[in-house]
């Protein structure tokens, strides 16, 4: 098997922390796993190349990650340069420009972590939320005018198409019949948003028709948040808009015990481009440069690239060597309860990896 060559873009704040852990962790498995092999290009794009250039990436910056089989990414934000500058001129940009429209992000209570839930509750969350990832709310459509005046307006136009509703009703649905359950949660806002999100429920229902072993339900946004506290047994795959689904997931992430640790794969199902894979963690400004940002989600995410990659032993070795950490307890970072840094936890799944301390 060639090397997977993977362009490395660790960005803002705590991104280059957890992503250059990511990398020691993706080592030891290739030293561990019989014919895996990386190839990692780190590219420097990120605010710092923004104070010295100009913009985050280089004008040829989408060409030059074209040919990589995947993009590892960390964060993007600067406590000096305004958050839509850093973010559409990176993150965005290559999300959009590759046309990774499926963002999907699992959720579970990993062994031994105990989140905000009662037990048993806490212990019921088993969840991929699918979000949409090219289009609606973050479609960068608006505009502003008459700017400082008492006239002066700013607008985001939710932009839906019916093309774009029906590859991610699609790909959802494909999510949620891979799962045991097979059972789709379809949320939405239909009763006040009553144009793009009234489009949404027409297409999402004529997608699901296609699929008649799937178990369809439907929830208000605003109520869907409460489901998960509440219920979170009763869901497993969710399907969102771009806006709704970035809520949702950070809530989800929290449920699981940590922002830390939420994983995300920014998806071209169609594999024409690059996918890029990330925490769904921000650069963290409160403790970046610590040394104590979990890297748990850092790895998580490099467990679904290498399952997208096709490596799907070594995904599993990943994942269980994550899961044997946090259910031994000993060494989790101040995010989890725990004492350790970024570096002690990192040491630790390596560890499990290497098939050292048991
Ligand atoms: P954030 O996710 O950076 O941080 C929120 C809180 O969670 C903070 O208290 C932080 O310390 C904590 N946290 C996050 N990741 C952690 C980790 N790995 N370990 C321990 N604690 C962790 O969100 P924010 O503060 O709203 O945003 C900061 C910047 O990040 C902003 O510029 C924002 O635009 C940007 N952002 C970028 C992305 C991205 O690049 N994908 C995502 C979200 C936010
Ligand atoms: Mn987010």
């Amino acid at each position: 098997m060639p090397a997977h060559r993977i362009a490395v873009i660790g960005g803002d704040g705590i991104g280059p922390e957890v992503v250059e852990a990511g990398l020691r962790v993706l080592d030891a498995l290739a030293g561990a796993e019989p014919g895996l092999s990386f190839d990692f290009t780190r590219f420097d794009w990120g605010s710092d190349y923004y104070r010295r250039n100009g913009c985050m990436m280089p004008e040829d910056g989408l060409a030059r990650l074209e040919a990589f089989n995947a993009i590892y990414f960390g964060a993007v934000g600067d406590p000096e340069l305004p958050d839509d500058i850093t973010l559409w001129g990176l993150r965005l940009a290559i999300c959009q420009g590759f046309d990774q429209y499926a963002n999907v992000r699992p959720t579970r209570l990993l062994p031994g972590l105990k989140g905000p839930l009662r037990p048993e509750l806490g212990a019921a969350i088993d969840w991929v939320i699918v979000r949409e990832n090219s289009e609606g709310e973050y479609a960068g459509v608006g505009g502003r005018a008459h700017r400082g005046l008492p006239i002066e307006v700013g607008m985001d136009v939710a932009v839906f198409t019916r093309a774009g509703i029906e590859r991610i009703a699609r790909f959802a649905c494909g999510v949620a019949m891979s799962r045991p359950r097979q059972l789709l949660t379809v949320v939405t806002k239909s009763n006040a948003q009553r144009h793009g999100m009234v489009l949404w429920d027409t297409v999402v229902r004529e997608v699901i028709r296609d699929y008649p072993d799937l178990t369809v339900d439907w929830m208000l946004v605003d109520a869907m948040t409460q489901r998960m506290v509440n219920k979170p047994g009763t869901i497993d795959t969710v399907l969102a808009t771009n806006l709704h689904a970035d809520i949702l997931s950070d809530l989800a992430a929290a449920l699981g015990g940590s922002l830390g640790i939420g994983a995300t794969a920014n998806i071209d199902p169609s594999r024409h481009r690059p996918s890029m894979f990330e925490p769904i963690h921000g650069s963290a400004f409160d403790i970046m440069g610590k040394g104590i940002a979990n890297p748990l989600g850092s790895f998580w995410t490099a467990s679904l690239m290498l399952d997208h990659l096709g490596e799907k032993s070594a995904a599993r070795r990943l994942m269980s060597a994550i899961e044997v950490v946090t259910d031994r307890g000993e060494v989790l970072s101040p995010d989890l309860g725990g004492t350790a840094d970024t570096k002690a936890v990192t040491d630790a799944v390596i560890g499990v990896i290497k098939g050292e301390n048991g």
